[in-house]
């Protein structure tokens, strides 16, 4: 090999150390700009690894009809001996979860787990309790996915195969828009459907995306990382999951969609007044029979969120242990409770009317849109 090919090599090797001192520097900016991370953020500095060096050894680059091996030797640490202890971080606000069931999951005719979570399992991958899908933070302005609350950076994975349809600032009006409330947003039309209609989901207030409008990514694929743009009070993940057409108005609750941890159900319930009206926001209270753990869950406020065609329901919670439980409501100053069982990887589900109290019974079997005419002799009759 001659001198200037040793050579070009040589500086191609050191252009690819530079670059990830680069990220290595990116990386603390990251962190940096990262309030909840400052006291970490001066320890990760004092303990980078040194960038490797690369040389060619001399008996290797004196070898006679073979290449010379690029060998990595780390660069001598300015104190080996000085130890750096990480900061405590907060405690985890959750304990251990089982591994989701694997995608699609269909337990039931009427469950339908298509898709896997967008944030991996070795962070908080399940919603934010008090703003969950239908919730209102703001007067008016209704919750139409899911957050999962993250720290910036984190990487943002596609929940299943499709192609990207969106990829920028701008997604709820569709055009360029650097104020829009979803700010760095991701739209998969997946390339699998629910009864004919196409599924679509939504990954806003990213802090960076990794595809293009067009290419065709893998379920877990990393698309993005997670960040705190457009409309937010702090970071996390908006995921939203859409059916028949990629708009604000045709979101439907993620966590029907989403695989539940193994072993974990989902509590749906259709909370209506005495009169047959939807209770909108009203405080459901979940205690667990075994752990005496409590959930709140609210009902879906008015506004542009949609029901499940067969549960119809304007209430759910998912990722419950699977056992025994009781709820509790309050309507018109009477606290109303019934026992439920959550099973496991499906959909339990309580109904309420008012002064007719709650049922456990399932939804009655939707009947079919199409019954095939009574075949008679007369062949004028229609259906
Ligand atoms: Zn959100």
């Amino acid at each position: 090999m001659s001198r200037l090919v040793r050579s070009a090599i040589v500086a191609l090797l050191i252009l690819v150390s530079g670059c990830q001192a680069n990220q290595a520097a990116n990386l603390l900016t990251d962190f940096a700009s990262e309030p909840a991370l400052e006291p970490t953020a001066t320890v990760f500095e004092e303990v980078i690894p040194p960038t490797p060096t690369v040389v060619l050894l001399p008996e290797q680059a004196s070898w006679e009809g073979s290449d010379p091996v690029p060998q990595t030797i780390p660069s001598p640490v300015s104190d080996p001996l000085r130890f750096v202890f990480p900061t405590p971080g907060p405690v985890p606000v959750s304990a251990w979860r089982p591994p989701l069931y694997p995608t699609p999951w269909e337990p039931t005719l009427y469950d339908h787990f298509y898709f896997s979570r967008p944030i991996a399992a070795d962070e908080i991958n399940w919603p934010l309790a008090d703003y969950r899908y239908g919730g209102m933070f703001l007067p008016g302005v209704i919750h139409t996915g899911i957050d999962i609350p993250i720290k910036v950076g984190t990487p943002v994975l596609a929940a299943g195969s499709g192609r990207v349809t969106w990829a920028g600032y701008g997604l709820y009006h569709g055009v360029e828009d650097a104020t829009d409330p979803y700010g760095l947003a991701i739209t998969i039309k997946h390339d699998f459907g629910f009864q004919g209609d196409t599924l679509y989901t939504v990954y806003g207030h990213l802090s960076r995306i990794d595809v293009l409008v067009g290419q065709y990514v893998a379920a877990g694929e990393m698309i993005g990382l997670s960040g705190d743009t457009g409309k937010v009070t702090g970071p996390h993940l908006h995921f939203e999951v859409r059916i028949g057409n990629n708009n604000f108005f045709v979101s439907r609750n993620p966590e029907l969609w989403l695989a539940p941890p193994q072993g974990w159900g989902i509590l749906a319930a259709r909370l209506l007044t005495t009169g047959g009206n939807l209770l909108n926001g009203v405080t459901v209270t979940i205690r667990s029979k075994q752990t005496n753990q409590t959930w709140y869950v609210k009902s879906y406020h008015q506004g542009a969120v949609n029901s499940d065609p067969y549960y119809r329901e304007n209430l759910v919670i998912g990722d419950l242990p699977a056992g025994e439980y009781v709820v509790w409501l309050p309507y018109e100053g009477t606290t109303y409770n019934t026992d439920i069982t959550i099973s496991p990887g499906m959909v339990s589900y309580f109904s309420f009317r008012g002064k007719n109290g709650i049922k456990t019974e399932f939804p009655p079997t939707p009947t079919p849109i199409f019954t095939p005419p009574v075949e008679t002799n007369t062949p004028t009759s229609t259906p």
